[in-house]
C-alpha cells in the first residue's frame, strides 16, 4: 500500500464494487496524506455507480487513452495537497477531523452532504469519514461532526432523522406491530361491528357463516346492509396466536438485523442528520492541521486550547514591552512520536501525553501555561525568567522525560529535545511561535 505513494495518481478497476469499496477503505483510511488525499480514478465496470465511491473518485476513465484528460485533475488536487501542513493530532477523532478538511479543501469542497445508503450501518454515510471508521462505529460520526460545528470549522443545517438501536447503534431496523402482552408478531386482526338497529357490538367473526360472505347480526338476526346506515366499523381487535390476549392498540417494536434486539420503539436513540458547510476557520485548520479537540485538552489536565495559548504570547509582548523583561516560550519535540502512538493507539497515546505534562506542570510555576501544538511538540510559557534560566529549566525537564519514558516505555526509542525562545519585541507573537517550531526541522 505505502508503494502507491509515489505515484501522482491511482486508476482502479471498476469491474468489482466489492474490490473497490475496499480499496477505497484502504486508501482514503490510511493516515499517511500521500495515500488519503489521492487522486483516484475508476475505469471498467461501474462501481462509480455506488453512491459513496461515486463520491470518493475524482473521475472515471474508459481506457487509458483517457489518462492525459485526468491530467489537470491530478495536478491541482496535488498542488492544493502541497499547500496542506500535517501535523500529529492528539486523538483519533482531531486525526480525521484534520483529514477531512484537508480532503474537503484538496478538492475544493465547501459542503459535507449525508448519502442516503443501503450499506451504510446508521443509513446516511458521509463520504470520506465512512472508510475512516469500522462499520459498526459509523453512528460516532455524528459525534465527530458536532465537534467540528462546536469548534467554529463547520455550520450544520437540519438534513434528516434517524432512529439507531440501543444496544448497537445501527439503523438496520425491522418494525413490526406486536401483541402488547407477549410481544408475538404472529396475531390476527378484527373489525368491530356495531349494529345500530339492537346496539350490538362484537367482532366481525360473530356476524359470518360459513355458507356465504354475508353478514348476518347475532343478536337479533338481521341481515346487515349498508356500512354508515346500519352498521360501521369502530374500530378494530387483535387477537394474539401465542397467547390468545385480545387487545386494541398493538405495541410497536424495532429489531436490530444487527445485533438481533427487539427495541420498543419509543426507546430507539434518535439522531438528527446534518448536511455540513465549512467555515473560514475550517479551512485554515485544513492548511494549518487540527491537532487537538476541547474534549482532548480537559482530559489532559494542566494544559490550554492552543488559541489560548498564542493570545498570552501576544498580551506578553506587550507587557514586556511596558516592564523591559525577560520572557521566553519554550519548545519540547518529542521526535519520532508518530510511530510511537500508531503501536500505542489512542488511548496510550493520551495517557503517554498525560504523563508528559504531568512531568512539565511538576517543574514549571503555576502561572506558566502548558498548550500542544501537536501531538509531538508542547509549547510552554516561561515568563519574568532570563533566558538562560529557561534554558537551564528546559534541560531539567528534558532529562526527567528521558527518564520517565527509560521507566515506562522502554523498549521505544523516543527522543526528545527542546530549547527555550526569548520573546522580542520586533515581531509579531505568531512569527516568534513559528520560529520556535520551525527551528525543530
Ligand atoms: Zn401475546
Ligand atoms: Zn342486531
Ligand atoms: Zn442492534
Amino acid at each position: 500500500m505505502e508503494s502507491l505513494s509515489k505515484f501522482d495518481g491511482i486508476v482502479i478497476d471498476g469491474k468489482s464494487i466489492e474490490f473497490v469499496r475496499m480499496v477505497m477503505r484502504k486508501i482514503r483510511g490510511n493516515n499517511n496524506p500521500d495515500l488519503y488525499l489521492k487522486p483516484i480514478f475508476s475505469m471498467n465496470g461501474n462501481a462509480h455507480a455506488d453512491p459513496l465511491i461515486a463520491q470518493l473518485i475524482d473521475g472515471k476513465l474508459s481506457s487509458f487513452d483517457q489518462i492525459p484528460l485526468v491530467h489537470d485533475t491530478t495536478e491541482s488536487i496535488n498542488k492544493l495537497k502541497n499547500e496542506l501542513k500535517f501535523i500529529n493530532s492528539i486523538s483519533f477523532e482531531a486525526q480525521v477531523i484534520s483529514k477531512l478538511m484537508g480532503y474537503m479543501y484538496t478538492r475544493s469542497l465547501k459542503e459535507l452532504e449525508p448519502i442516503p445508503y443501503a450499506n451504510s450501518n446508521t443509513h446516511y454515510s458521509f463520504p470520506f469519514l465512512a472508510y475512516n471508521y469500522e462499520e459498526q462505529d459509523e453512528y460516532q460520526i455524528f459525534d465527530l461532526l458536532q465537534i467540528a460545528v462546536d469548534e467554529g470549522l463547520m455550520t450544520a443545517k437540519y438534513f434528516d432523522r434517524v432512529y439507531l438501536c440501543t444496544s448497537c447503534k445501527s439503523s438496520h431496523l425491522s418494525y413490526r406491530e406486536a401483541c402488547n402482552k407477549c410481544n408475538s408478531t404472529n396475531t390476527n386482526s378484527f373489525d368491530i361491528i356495531h349494529h345500530f338497529p339492537c346496539a350490538y357490538v362484537g367482532p366481525i367473526t360473530d356476524f359470518t357463516n360459513d355458507l356465504d360472505d354475508k353478514l348476518n347480526c347475532p343478536k337479533c338476526s338481521k341481515a346487515l346492509k349498508h356500512i354508515g346506515i346500519d352498521y360501521d366499523k369502530p374500530s378494530v381487535l387483535h387477537v394474539c396466536k401465542n397467547c390468545n390476549h385480545r387487545f386494541q392498540d398493538f405495541v410497536v417494536l424495532a429489531k436490530c438485523m444487527s445485533c438481533r434486539l427487539d427495541n420498543p420503539v419509543e426507546q430507539l436513540v434518535s439522531r438528527e442528520v446534518y448536511s455540513y458547510t465549512l467555515t473560514k476557520k475550517g479551512e485554515d485548520i485544513a492548511l494549518r492541521g487540527y491537532s487537538s479537540t476541547p474534549k482532548d485538552i480537559e482530559e489532559i489536565i494542566g494544559t490550554v486550547k492552543f488559541d489560548t495559548y498564542r493570545t498570552v504570547v501576544k498580551y506578553e509582548i506587550e507587557r514586556i514591552r511596558q516592564t523591559e523583561g525577560s520572557s521566553n516560550i519554550v519548545a519540547i519535540h518529542i521526535v519520532n512520536a508518530g510511530q510511537f502512538y500508531a503501536k500505542v493507539g489512542s488511548n496510550g497515546q493520551q495517557a503517554f501525553l498525560r504523563d508528559i505534562v504531568g512531568e512539565i506542570r511538576a517543574s514549571i510555576r503555576s502561572s506558566d501555561m502548558i498548550t500542544f501544538h501537536s501531538s509531538e511538540m508542547i509549547l510552554i510559557t516561561m515568563n519574568d525568567i532570563p533566558n538562560k534560566i529557561a534554558n537551564r529549566i528546559v534541560i531539567d525537564i528534558l532529562n526527567l522525560l528521558r527518564k520517565l519514558i527509560d521507566t515506562n516505555f522502554k523498549d521505544l526509542s523516543l527522543e526528545i529535545t527542546g530549547t527555550a525562545y526569548q520573546l522580542n519585541l520586533e515581531s509579531s507573537s505568531e512569527l516568534q511561535i513559528n520560529d520556535l517550531i520551525n527551528s525543530f526541522k
